[in-house]
């Protein structure tokens, strides 16, 4: 049965998969989301005998309804290859009384790549379906992480071009060389002389464009957006949700049926979303805690029913979650709000306007399943130390907020229920918090370079390929512009004037 796709606003509906996909944002402003979240058909036995691979097909085809066997097979095999360094894709680690499901060992080393290795290939199957001719070109806008992801999902895509910008002083050493050193003929990086936000604004502002849609449209391309709030990045997160059970089911850890409460290191509550997803199809998934940083929007919210975005953005050691508009939580109060699309109007028109809303008792009410937590900066380096100190596994800063939150909740509720901890990045992509929790006095004066050898040395594991790559790859990307340039710069890497 064909699974089409509505906005959480009421503007559009009865969309089909490939659309929405294509389209990112609902014409409305809205998200797409499925008229009904689909049942896994196939037993929780018969997953644990699955292939990472295997197990993406199986979710996928119940949401993507519109792409064909052979389609969504290629595109899982395009996605889910060498480029990880483990055939598991997404293996399990067991540390102090929690299971780590690390989903890190991609091209960039952080979960990121769990969706974006295969949304480039979801969207060009999906180009080629509804007969749209035009090259998509993907625009965006980064603060390190998904930038990086992005590009290398998208280099050498066949029928895509992507162009990234970010604050020319605003990200680590280490993520700028990533970027900078970006492979592929159809990718373009450039620094910006702003912050994050310009370059944001900017993006939305070439994105709103109409005369300049017209214009690219005539020259062959189409603008398309590669943001977490594309359905065609949600879908493949349940995947790993399903994978991780039927692994612990195989190898014994928990029997038939047992529930398992997840911990999510949170940002833009996509990862989160896409775990109460698998809960609701059927997945015997316990509570989902809801880890924050210092800034801990969500944790009040959960608390209190009131979400407030008025406060001190924080800059913190776990920066992939210093958000204060979690922009997928609108997926997820539609759904509290029982699919009432004026409510969720109202309550965006809020947060837009006073940036803040209050949900209703009947709401708060629904949103039993979750917990948050949060962890401070000075908990986080405990954590990572703690870990560290009692099993040699060392945890980057954002899965150690995650570890933190577990804690807490233990301590808390003294809920014993077996526990799925998300690991969302690889120590060595922050590498310099990890190894001043560690050891603040061996770090000084050393370099990015020098403390990766360290933690290296230390954790007894080897450096990843994606950062020995970088150590002496050539920059290829110089591009500088002002704000007010971006969309000369657009329209100059496209050929155009
Ligand atoms: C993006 C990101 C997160 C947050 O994930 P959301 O889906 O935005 O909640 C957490 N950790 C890392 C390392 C990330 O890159």
């Amino acid at each position: 049965m064909e699974l089409l796709y509505k906005s959480t606003r009421g503007g559009q509906a009865g969309v089909s998969a490939s659309r929405a996909i294509l389209q990112g944002l609902a014409c409305d402003g809205g998200l797409f989301v499925p008229e009904r979240i689909p049942s896994l058909d196939r037993s929780l036995e018969e997953f644990s005998a699955m292939s990472y691979q295997e197990t993406a097909y199986e979710v996928m085809k119940l949401f993507f309804t519109d792409f064909t066997e052979e389609e969504l097979r290629s595109c899982i095999r395009s996605a889910y290859d060498e480029k990880f360094d483990t055939d598991v894709i997404a293996p399990l680690a067991k540390a102090d009384k929690a299971y780590y499901l690390e989903l890190f060992h991609g091209a960039t080393i952080a979960f990121k790549d769990m969706a974006l290795s295969i949304l480039p290939h979801l969207m060009t199957t999906a180009a080629r379906k509804n007969q749209i001719g035009n090259e998509i070109v993907i625009l965006t806008a980064t603060s390190g992480d998904t930038g990086k992801a992005a590009l290398s999902g998208f280099a050498d895509v066949p029928g895509t071009k992507i162009i990234v910008f970010y604050p020319k002083d605003g990200v680590s050493p280490i993520q700028e060389k990533q970027m900078v050193t970006q492979k592929g003929d159809n990718t373009l990086v450039v620094g910006i002389r702003g912050n994050f936000d310009d370059a944001q604004s900017g993006v939305k502002a070439i994105f709103a464009d109409k005369a300049l849609e017209q214009k690219l449209a005539q020259a062959g391309f189409q603008f398309s957006s590669a943001n977490s709030i594309n359905i065609g990045r949600l879908v493949p997160q349940i995947v790993y949700y399903v994978y991780a059970y039927a692994k612990l089911l195989e190898s014994g850890e928990l029997s038939a049926g047992e529930k398992l409460n997840v911990v999510v290191p949170t940002g833009n509550f996509g990862n989160i979303l896409a775990a109460y997803y698998a809960k609701q199809m059927g997945l015997p998934v316990g509570r989902l805690i809801c880890a924050s940083n210092e800034n801990r929007v969500l944790y009040d919210f959960f608390r209190t029913g009131v979400y407030d975005r008025n406060r001190p953005f924080i800059l913190t050691t776990s920066p992939s979650m210093d958000i204060l508009i979690s922009s997928n939580l609108e997926r997820l109060l539609y759904q509290l709000a029982e699919e009432d699309a004026g409510k969720d109007v109202e309550l965006m028109n809020a947060l837009a306007e006073k940036g803040e809303y209050r949900i209703t008792e009947a709401m708060k009410e629904r949103l039993a399943d979750f917990s948050g937590y949060y962890a401070t900066e000075e908990e986080t380096a405990e954590t990572i130390a703690g870990m560290y100190d009692d099993t040699g596994y060392v945890l980057d800063p954002h899965t150690a907020v995650a570890a933190c939150a577990f804690r807490k909740y233990r301590a808390e509720t003294a809920d014993e229920t077996k526990t799925l901890i998300v690991s969302t990045a690889s120590p060595y992509k922050f590498t310099r918090s990890v190894m001043e929790a560690v050891d603040e006095q061996k770090c000084g004066g050393l370099t990015d370079f020098e403390l990766i050898d360290e933690l290296s040395a230390m954790s007894g594991t080897e450096v990843p390929k994606a950062i020995e790559e970088i150590r002496t790859a050539a920059v290829r990307h110089t591009t500088v512009c002002e704000v007010c340039d971006m969309k000369k710069t657009v329209l100059g890497f496209l050929g155009m004037k």
